[in-house]
């Protein structure tokens, strides 16, 4: 081995140089470290979203900004981008942070034996989560845990995670042969949908760091009681930065932390629900490693029979937010626009889906997959089976969301609809969330013409929720459930 041959630096999901303890680890060999993305197309992988390859595009065009322009870009199946990039450079290995899903999984053992068995130095390091999902068990008997509190409590009760690592001290990568990021075409261009998603971002680590300031400077303070409401900016919007490994979950604790040492959290139980909020992100990837059909099977095998319906003209008017339910339709909107959704709207538009539509959850994860900036296997699927009912520690079944009383009751005066169904905009408090009620003078004032300017409810909610019911009880019957 020569001791002056370089090392590879291979960045996923953890595109960030500040406690990225596998990038920290290869520089500290001492070795010139080459810094590689590759663009996946590795047989099997889940291809991202559209909405994930626009924040992809900038997220790689801000990290190679701080990493001097020399960040490597390749495109190609890993293993032989990889045995590429080692035969040109001369590098003795390869390392890199862990991903959780199990397609990720399966690729890196692969790649990790195959290098090995060649000589080369193949080493993974965790970069995204707090705890391992191996590490925690139930104590009873060692079993992965399903339910949420007595794993948070477990969480809490180990040691706590390690503090942040700072980002490198005058790094220069080594260059080596570089494709150009615009000629993969992550951006959209014919038509160009990305202007809300512009406004409303800023990929990259600088963005995330100055989200999570923002966050902490303000809306920390009033997060447990106000966090439900979409209308407000009372949550951090770190998810897509998260996701992108932007910023790591320990920054992010450790920022915490030392804002309430510091006085700067009037109330420990915002804080200590903000940092809860990250423990169900590490929930959903235990979950994930240890039930890797997570994605596609119902945990709760007797939701397998579930007589769902294929309606797909309604679950285009679902994706288009044209239902006909105002919270709905503006959750919708906003994702359509923005590519995030506030998370109390994910959860009303996730049961008027699967619950008023009875459209398979498979179709609006997909759906989701597609369109969130934050789109995440562990995250987008356990949440979604939590809604249909059928997943770990899920709202029951029979628990429908009503659109009409949720509206009300987290969005009063109607702010959020107004802002993304701007066609009801003129309605007055009390038929914002119900426009159908509202007398023919009130929406002739409003101008507001049922049909026309926005649609009529496309079924109505009490009659579908005893369907949905009714679906429910029939399975249970048939010794399904
Ligand atoms: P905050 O309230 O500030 O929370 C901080 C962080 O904790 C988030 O950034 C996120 O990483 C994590 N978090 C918060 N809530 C949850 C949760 N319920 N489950 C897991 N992690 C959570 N989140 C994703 O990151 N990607 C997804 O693809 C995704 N799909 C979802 C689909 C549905 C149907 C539902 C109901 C929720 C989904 N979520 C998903 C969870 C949640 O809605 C978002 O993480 C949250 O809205 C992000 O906003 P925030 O960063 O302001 O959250």
């Amino acid at each position: 081995m020569n001791a002056t041959s370089p090392l590879i630096y291979w960045f996923r999901q953890d595109l960030r140089l500040a406690d990225n303890a596998g990038l920290s680890a290869a520089i500290a060999t001492g070795r010139p470290v080459i810094c590689l993305y590759i663009h996946d197309t590795t047989a099997g992988l889940r291809p991202w979203g559209a909405a994930s390859l626009w924040w992809l595009h900038h997220s790689l065009t801000a990290l190679n900004a701080s990493l001097g322009g020399k960040l490597v870009l390749r495109k190609g199946p890993a293993l032989e981008v990889l045995k590429a990039v080692l035969k040109e450079t001369g590098a003795e290995g390869v390392m890199w942070g862990r991903c959780y899903e199990p397609y990720a999984i399966a690729r890196d053992t692969a790649i990790k034996t195959q290098l090995q068995a060649d000589g080369f130095v193949a080493e993974s390091h965790n970069t995204a989560l707090l705890f391992e999902p191996w590490q925690l068990k139930t104590k009873t008997n060692g079993t992965p845990f399903q339910v949420f509190t007595p794993f948070w409590k477990a969480c809490l009760a180990s040691e706590a995670p390690p503090l942040p690592l700072p980002a490198p001290k005058d790094f220069t990568p080594l260059s080596a042969k570089s494709e150009n990021l615009a000629d993969w075409g992550f951006l959209p261009t014919n038509p160009d949908w990305a202007g809300g998603m512009r406004e409303a971002w800023t990929p990259g680590e600088a963005g995330a760091r100055q989200r999570l300031i923002d966050f902490i400077e303000g809306p920390i303070n009033g997060y447990k009681e106000r966090r439900n409401n979409p209308g407000e900016q009372f949550t951090s919007r770190l998810s897509p930065h998260l996701h992108w490994g932007e910023i790591s979950p320990r920054q992010i604790w450790r920022v915490v932390k030392v804002a309430e040492e510091a006085g700067k959290v009037k109330h420990e139980s915002d804080s200590a629900h903000f940092l809860s909020e990250l423990g169900w992100r590490e929930f959903s990837n235990h979950l994930l490693y240890h039930f890797p059909t997570l994605p596609s099977v119902p945990l709760n095998k007797r939701f397998i029979a579930f007589p769902w319906n294929e309606k797909p003209g309604e679950l285009k008017a679902w994706q288009r937010g044209m239902t006909g339910y105002p919270i709905v339709d503006a959750g919708m909107r906003e994702l359509w626009q923005t590519g995030w959704m506030h998370n109390r709207v994910r959860m009303i538009v996730g049961s008027f889906l699967v619950k008023d539509l009875l459209i398979p959850w498979q179709q609006g994860e997909a759906w989701f997959w597609d369109t969130l900036v934050d789109a995440n296997l562990a995250n987008n699927t356990a949440s979604w089976q939590w809604i249909a009912g059928c997943g770990a520690d899920a709202a029951p079944y029979f628990r429908v969301f009503n659109p009409m009383l949720q509206g009300e009751k987290f969005d009063g005066d109607g702010a959020y609809i107004r802002r993304y169904v701007p066609e009801l905009a003129s309605l007055p408090d009390k038929y914002i969330h119900r426009p159908w009620e509202a007398p023919a003078d009130v929406l002739r004032k409003a101008g507001v013409e049922l049909g026309r300017t926005y649609p009529q409810p496309m079924v109505d909610h009490h009659t579908a929720r005893d369907h949905a019911l009714a679906a429910f009880a029939a399975l249970k019957e048939s010794g399904a459930a």
